[in-house]
């Protein structure tokens, strides 16, 4: 990937890329940074890029040389990003887009900032650090380039470092210690040096979970669930009567999305008037594991697991009680429970309904608010994308 950053101080931007992680990728080759001196762009002997803001007030980048550096900067169209503190927040999800160019170029602004008609016209990105002001745009190109190129192969020794930092799957990292492991009366946690790598896995797993509940539950909402329980999810159907489950429609295509977001197993009630056969054998070939009741059902996950799971019903209608899926999905993670989603595709109420459930879900609204409208199937993908998918 090629970077190119535009800068009237271009001795402080090449300092840092020569320096650390970005030094060594851009001498391997695995990352191509230029620094440009806007100044190379300006006229006259005294090589002008700024002037007075029209109107009073102080000092401004002037548009033409950077739409000059820009031009001349060898790609036919980079993407231009200014850093500056009127643009969106920068977050992980804009460092993987922005991850995703070929060639970025950032432009630093200066003074009051840059020639809002450059801004119009040149610009496709602005990009805020926080709510605070700087003195110019060097530092945020530079804070860019670091978090864009640690997600680059080549740049960071360890890969899967950078998958198990904060935001990389949502959630925020683990506590680290390192020696010695006594430090002025304060010892490292126990499991941690005592060699079991499974038990040092779940500490982490817990850790990371509460920390991030208590400093940031705002970012659980778009955080994996999978990687962070020490139990299994799992989904089961409760099939109309009269229907075979071979007839009910999105069978196999909620058990794609099962197997896309990483439910241990699907698992469906066929109705008690028919397919009693087939529940007791539909086998590993089977896109599902059937059984003769929800109450046998919920046997077989609880022994699995050594441990009752948390039946959450798919509601399809707006009831009393139901509970908003981000709010449930803190709780679950907190609880550390197996989880249960429960999607009763039957009237019968008897059969296995929300009377069954731990918690129930609020129905999905989307466009006009209007609900009811999804197939059984574009539920359970919305519930899952929610609960376990990453961001
Ligand atoms: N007058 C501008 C305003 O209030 O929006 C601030 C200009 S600032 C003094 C000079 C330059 O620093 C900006 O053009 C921008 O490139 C950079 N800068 C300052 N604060 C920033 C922030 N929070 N995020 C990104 N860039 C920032």
């Amino acid at each position: 990937m090629r970077f190119t950053v535009v800068t009237a101080f271009p001795d402080f931007v090449e300092a840092f890329l020569s320096a650390g992680v970005i030094g060594r990728a851009a001498s391997t080759g695995a990352l191509d940074v230029r620094v440009v001196d806007v100044r190379d762009y300006a006229d006259g002997d005294y090589r002008q890029i700024d002037d007075y803001v029209f109107g009073g007030g102080g000092m401004l980048l002037m548009a033409e040389p950077l739409a000059r550096a820009v031009e001349a900067s060898g790609s036919e169209k980079p993407f231009v990003v200014y850093p500056s503190p009127q643009g969106a927040v920068l977050h992980q999800e804009m460092v993987e887009t922005l991850a995703g160019k070929e060639h970025l170029l950032i432009l630093c602004g200066r003074y009051e900032g840059i020639d809002e008609r450059f801004i119009e016209t040149c610009v496709d990105l602005e990009v805020s650090l926080g709510d605070f002001v700087l003195t110019g745009g060097e530092l945020p190109a530079m804070v860019l380039i670091d978090a864009v190129a640690r997600l680059l192969p080549g740049v960071v020794g360890r890969e899967e470092a950078v998958q198990e930092d904060s935001f990389y799957r949502g959630m925020l990292d683990t506590p680290h210690y390192t020696r010695p492991a006594l430090w002025r009366d304060r010892p490292v946690p126990e499991v941690l040096a005592g060699g079991d790598h499974e038990a040092v896995a779940r500490w982490r797993r817990r850790e990371a979970v509460v920390r991030t509940l208590r400093r940031r539950p705002d970012v659980v909402a778009r955080a994996g669930m999978v990687p962070y329980l020490t139990h299994g999810v799992y989904v089961l159907c409760l099939l109309p009567d009269g229907a075979a489950s071979g007839e009910v429609p999105g069978m196999e295509t909620m058990a794609g999305a099962c197997r896309s977001y990483g439910v241990r197993r699907f698992l469906a009630v066929p109705s008690r008037a028919l397919d009693r056969s087939r529940a007791g054998n539909a086998g590993e070939g089977s896109p599902f594991k059937a059984f003769p009741s929800f109450a046998k059902a919920l046997r077989w996950v609880r022994e699995k697991e050594k441990q009752a799971p948390c039946v959450v019903g798919l509601g399809r209608a707006a009831q009393p009680g139901a509970v908003h899926w981000s709010q449930l999905k803190r709780e679950l993670l907190e609880k550390d429970l197996p989880v249960l989603f429960l999607l009763d595709l039957t009237e019968d109420k008897e059969h296995g309904g929300d009377n069954r459930c731990d918690a129930v879900l609020q129905p999905v609204r989307g466009g006009d608010g209007t609900v009811g409208e999804l197939t059984a199937a574009g539920l359970l993908s919305v519930v899952l994308d929610r609960f376990l998918g990453w961001r």
